[in-house]
C-alpha cells in the first residue's frame, strides 16, 4: 500500500520557511504556505516582511548571524549597552514609544549575558553556519537552475577602517577556516580589486582579506524558488494572516485560524520573522523575538567595477557594518546594494522614530560617499539616492541564538543570518518531523529566558 504523504502547513513565506519548504518538498511532503503580507511580486516594499521588504541582496558567510553580546571580561555596568542608547549615541534603540515591561525584560536579559555565555552562544550560532555551508553547496549541485540568473557571486572581500580590528578579524577568520586570501598591503588589495582605489585614497581602508561566502540577488533567487515550489504543487496563500492557534487538552496543535478558514495539517511550521509577537504569545517562544531594523541604499557600479561583494567594518561609525552586494537593478543596470545599520524596534516592528531611521540612512550615504565617491556623485546628481532608500526589520533575540520550538514547530530570530542559516534550520525541522535529533533542538533554547517567563 502507498504510504500517505505528510501534509504540512508553513506560516510565513520569508527566506527561512521558503528554504524549509524546499527541503520538505524533496522528502515528498504536501505543502501549503500562508503569509499575512501580499504577494511580493509587484507589491510595495513597505508592506512586506524582512526577506521581501528589504533589498534584493543577501550574503552567506561563516560568521553571518553571530552573537552581539560582550565577549571579554570585565562584565560591568557599561557592558551590553546597544539597546540602552539610541542611534544618535551610537546605540541601537530606534523606538518612538517608550519601553513596555516586556521590552525592559528583553533588554535586561540581553544585558545579563556574561562573556563566557556569549562565547558559547557564538560557537553554537557559527556551527549552524558551517552546517549550512555544506547544505548550500549540495543545493547548488542538486538544483543548479535556482542559482542561475540571480547574480550569484562567490568570495567575500572584508575591508576594515581600523587596523587593530583588521588584525583581530584576520586571526578570527583564519581560526574559523574561513580565510581564502589575505592582502598584505593596500597596494595588493587595489591590484586585485581596482574598484577599491578611491576608498583607499580616502583613507577608508586599513586592511582587507577574502573569505568563504557568496551573495545572490535574494528576490530573484526566492522568486525562482517560489516558482520551483509552485511547479511541484505547493499552494501559496498571500494576504492571509493566522490569528489563533488551537490546542487540544494534551497540548497538541489541532488547527490554526485565519479570517477565511480553519487550517488542519499533520504539522505546522511557524516562521514569522519580527511580525509574530501576537501569535507566538501562546507558544514557548512568547516574547523572545524583537525587531532590529536595517536599511538599504543602491548606487551604480561604475568603472572600474567592483567584481566581488564586500563586508565593510567602520569601527565607531553610526552604520558600523555594511554588506555590499553586486546586483542588477530592474532595468538590468549594474548596481551596488549597501545594507547596513541597526535600530531596535522592540516587540512592534512599526515602532520607529523617524529621526533615528534618518540617521541610519545618512550613515549609509556617508559610506557610499567615502568608499564609492564617483558612483555617489552620479546618483546624487540625478537625485537618485533617496529613491533607493528602504528598510526592513530583522527578527532578533537577546542572546543571538535563534529559536527552535517543536509544538507547534517555531523557528525564528536569526538576526543578521536568517538567509545564511536557513538550510540548517530546515534540517532541524526535518529531523523533528522524523523524530530524530538535530543539535539545533538543544542549542537554540534560551533556558534563562524561559525561567523568567
Ligand atoms: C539590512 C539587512 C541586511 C541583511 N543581510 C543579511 C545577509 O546578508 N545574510 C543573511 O543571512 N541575513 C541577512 N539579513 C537578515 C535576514 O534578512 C533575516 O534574518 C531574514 O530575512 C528573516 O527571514 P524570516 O523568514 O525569518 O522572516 P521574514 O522574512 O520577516 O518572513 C516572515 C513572514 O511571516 C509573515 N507573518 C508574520 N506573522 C504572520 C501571521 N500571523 N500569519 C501569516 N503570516 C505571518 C510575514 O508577513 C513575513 O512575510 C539582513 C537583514 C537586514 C535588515
Amino acid at each position: 500500500m502507498e504510504k500517505k504523504k505528510k501534509n504540512i502547513c508553513l506560516i510565513g513565506a520569508g527566506c527561512v520557511n521558503l528554504i524549509t519548504a524546499y527541503y520538505l518538498k524533496h522528502t515528498g511532503c504536501e505543502l501549503t504556505i500562508l503569509d499575512a503580507a501580499p504577494n511580493p511580486l509587484g507589491c510595495s516594499w513597505n508592506k512586506l516582511g524582512c526577506t521581501w521588504g528589504g533589498e534584493d541582496a543577501r550574503m552567506f558567510t561563516l560568521t553571518e548571524a553571530d552573537n552581539y553580546n560582550q565577549k571579554t571580561t570585565p562584565h560591568n555596568n557599561e557592558s551590553n549597552m546597544y539597546f540602552n542608547q539610541n542611534v544618535k549615541d551610537l546605540g541601537w534603540d530606534a523606538r518612538q514609544d517608550i519601553s513596555t515591561e516586556l521590552e525592559k525584560k528583553w533588554i535586561n536579559h540581553y544585558r545579563s549575558v556574561l562573556p563566557h555565555q556569549a562565547r558559547q552562544y557564538e560557537d553554537s550560532i557559527l556551527s549552524f553556519n558551517a552546517e549550512s555551508r555544506n547544505l548550500w553547496e549540495t543545493m547548488q549541485e542538486t538544483d543548479a537552475e535556482l542559482f542561475e540568473g540571480v547574480e550569484y557571486k562567490e568570495g567575500i572581500v572584508r575591508i576594515y577602517s581600523d587596523e587593530e580590528h583588521y588584525r583581530s578579524q584576520l586571526a578570527r577568520h583564519s581560526h574559523l577556516g574561513s580565510l581564502l586570501h589575505n592582502y598584505p598591503t593596500l597596494e595588493e588589495l587595489i591590484i586585485n580589486h581596482p574598484g577599491l582605489e578611491n576608498a583607499v585614497n580616502n583613507k577608508g581602508i586599513s586592511g582587507g582579506f577574502k573569505t568563504i561566502g557568496f551573495t545572490v540577488n535574494a528576490h530573484k533567487f526566492f522568486s525562482k524558488l517560489v516558482d520551483w515550489l509552485e511547479q511541484r504543487d505547493v499552494d501559496f496563500h498571500w494576504n492571509e494572516k493566522v490569528e489563533h492557534i488551537q490546542y487540544d487538552k494534551s497540548g497538541k496543535v489541532v488547527s490554526l485560524e485565519t479570517p477565511k478558514r480553519l487550517l488542519k495539517s499533520d504539522n505546522f511550521v511557524l516562521s514569522l520573522g519580527a511580525y509574530g509577537s501576537e501569535l507566538l504569545k501562546k507558544t514557548p517562544a512568547k516574547g523572545i523575538i524583537g525587531g532590529v531594523l536595517g536599511a538599504w541604499l543602491t548606487i551604480p557600479n561604475v568603472s572600474p567595477k567592483l567584481k566581488h561583494p564586500l563586508k565593510l567594518s567602520r569601527k565607531g561609525h553610526v552604520t558600523e557594518d555594511a554588506n555590499i552586494t553586486i546586483a542588477k537593478d530592474k532595468e538590468g543596470n549594474p548596481v551596488l546594494i549597501i545594507g547596513s545599520g541597526y535600530g531596535f524596534t522592540g516587540t512592534s516592528p512599526h515602532n520607529i522614530e523617524k529621526h533615528q531611521l534618518e540617521l541610519v540612512y545618512k550613515g549609509i550615504e556617508n559610506t557610499a560617499q567615502l568608499y564609492f565617491p564617483e558612483a555617489y556623485e552620479q546618483a546624487a546628481a540625478v537625485s537618485a539616492l533617496e529613491k533607493t532608500q528602504k528598510y526592513c526589520i530583522r527578527p532578533w533575540t537577546p542572546t543571538g541564538l535563534g529559536i527552535f520550538e517543536s509544538i507547534p514547530t517555531v523557528t525564528g530570530g536569526h538576526d543578521t543570518g536568517g538567509f545564511a542559516q536557513a538550510p540548517s534550520i530546515a534540517c532541524a525541522v526535518l529531523a523533528s518531523f522524523s523524530d530524530t535529533s538535530h543539535p539545533m533542538h538543544n542549542l537554540y533554547q534560551d533556558s534563562g529566558w524561559k525561567k523568567q517567563a
